[in-house]
C-alpha cells in the first residue's frame, strides 16, 4: 500500500481516523468531507508518518471511550471535542460515559487544591485543563467550582478558591 510503504501516498481514512477527524478537527460525518480533510491535513512527503500517527492516536488515545488525559493526547490544546466535552463520533452515537469528562476534572481540581492553601482561578484553571484560556474557560471553571461548592468540597471567594475546611 503506497501510503505505508512510501511518503508520497494518500491519507488513510479508516474508522479510527474518522473518529479523530470528527472530534479533533470538527469534520462533519461525511465520507467525502473526511477524505478531503485528511488530504488537506497530511504534510507533504510525510504520509507514512502521518498515517501511522493518526491511526495510532485513534487506537490509543481517541478510542470510542477517549483517553485524552491518561494517554496525554497531544491534541488537547485545541481539540474541538476536548473543548466542548462532546465526545460523540460517527461510530459513537451517544456520549460515552468515562472518567475523562467532568467527573475527572472535578477530581483533579480537588487534588490540586489539596496541595495549596488557596489558588486564584487563573492559577487553578490551566492546572486542570491544558486548553484553559479565555472567557469560555472562565465560565466553565466557575461552573465546575460552583458544583464543588454545592457539594461542600470547596470555598470560592472573589477570584480565589480553597478546599472547604
Ligand atoms: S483530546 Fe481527546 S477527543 Fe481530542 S483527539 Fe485527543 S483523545 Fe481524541
Amino acid at each position: 500500500m503506497a501510503s505505508f510503504a512510501f511518503n508520497n501516498g494518500n491519507a488513510v481514512v479508516d474508522t479510527n481516523v474518522k473518529r479523530v477527524l470528527y472530534r479533533a478537527f470538527d469534520v462533519p460525518d461525511d465520507n467525502v468531507a473526511f477524505e478531503e480533510a485528511a488530504g488537506e491535513l497530511i504534510p507533504e512527503g510525510e504520509s507514512r508518518v502521518w498515517n501511522n500517527a493518526i491511526m495510532e492516536l485513534g487506537g490509543v488515545a481517541c478510542r470510542k471511550t477517549p483517553r485524552c488525559e491518561e494517554a496525554g493526547c497531544p491534541f488537547r490544546g485545541w481539540c474541538s471535542a476536548y473543548e466542548t466535552g462532546d465526545f460523540t463520533a460517527p461510530d459513537v452515537p451517544t456520549q460515552p460515559k468515562f472518567e475523562g469528562s467532568r467527573r475527572q476534572k472535578r477530581g483533579r481540581a480537588v487534588r490540586i487544591l489539596k496541595n495549596h492553601d488557596e489558588l486564584s482561578l487563573e492559577e487553578l484553571g490551566p492546572r486542570i485543563r491544558v486548553d484553559y484560556g479565555g472567557e469560555k474557560s472562565k465560565k466553565w471553571l466557575r461552573g465546575l467550582l460552583s458544583d464543588l461548592e454545592s457539594d461542600g468540597l470547596v470555598e470560592v471567594e472573589d477570584d480565589r478558591v480553597r478546599l472547604q475546611r
